[in-house]
């Protein structure tokens, strides 16, 4: 069968056995150009109220039917990878069908969450936050603490708003999904260039623990660049960053009910 929305499985370190969906187009189409994208420049800024009119064809009801059948070991069905998936005005009518398909499936163990990854630029907006609800599990970028940081590391189209402004969204977003699984992922880089410092700096772990303090996800995940960045001159962390930065922000964050891992 030819698949236009999916692909994978593939082993996530973060997910387990993880079978992706896109929903955008193949232009990737996103709020921001992070400079550690690993899938590349993004060839179309939007901002984030701008609407991707693409409702899903027959042929999702069936390819996610058959790739759910063919793979009873699932654990995770993850919107994203390529793009803002929010941006998809029918992201709700694509995760009805396969709720529905999901609940038809006889799964090996437990049953694979419906996951989405968002990076977090769409969920001032009120439709963006009820589309997303529903999802078993999300997992939300947050890599800075501070405007100036998010300017320099994830490059946001102008129309985004401020990083106050995706913080307090971000709490008011867990606060709907209190009975679901929310995560805050963080990507942490080092820089090359003399001239760009990169958000692996004590001040900028400092906000990011106290903004993660006030959103209380279930989940914190610190990683890093694993393949070829947007931009040349960045670089991953080392795993005993990570793991320092870890120590930081459960320091910080204080609460054993918010777990923090790295990967
Ligand atoms: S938000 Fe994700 S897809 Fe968009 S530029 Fe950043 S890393 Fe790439």
């Amino acid at each position: 069968m030819p698949r236009k929305y999916t692909y994978g499985p593939f082993q996530s370190r973060r997910l387990g056995l993880s079978l992706g969906v896109d929903i955008l187009t193949k232009q990737k189409t996103c709020t921001y150009d992070c400079v550690y994208c690993e899938i590349g420049t993004t060839s179309l800024l939007v901002p984030p109220t701008y609407e991707l009119n693409n409702p899903p064809s027959a042929l999702y009801r069936k390819e996610i039917k058959e790739m759910m059948r063919l793979f009873p070991n699932l654990d995770s069905i993850t919107f994203g990878y390529n793009g803002e998936p929010t941006l998809n005005s029918h992201l709700a009518d694509f995760f009805k069908i396969t709720l529905e398909e999901h609940s038809e499936v006889k799964w090996l163990e437990t049953e694979p969450y419906i996951s989405l990854f968002t990076n977090s630029s769409t969920v001032h907006l009120e439709k963006v936050r009820n589309r997303i609800k529903n999802f078993d599990y999300v997992l939300a970028k947050l890599d800075v603490g501070s405007d100036d940081e998010f300017i320099r590391t994830n490059r946001p189209h102008e129309k985004v708003p401020s990083i106050e402004t995706i913080i307090n969204s971000l709490s008011k977003l867990r606060q709907m999904m209190k009975k679901k699984k929310f995560g805050i992922q963080s990507l942490i880089y080092n820089s090359y260039r003399k001239d760009f410092y990169s958000n692996n700096n004590e001040k900028n772990i400092i906000n990011l623990g106290n903004a993660i303090k006030k959103i209380k996800p279930d989940t914190v995940q610190i990683y890093s660049i694993a393949r070829i960045p947007s931009e040349y001159f960045v670089y991953a962390i080392s795993d005993k960053r990570k793991k320092s930065i870890v120590k930081t922000l459960k320091e910080i964050i204080n609460n054993d009910a918010i777990e923090v891992n790295y990967y």
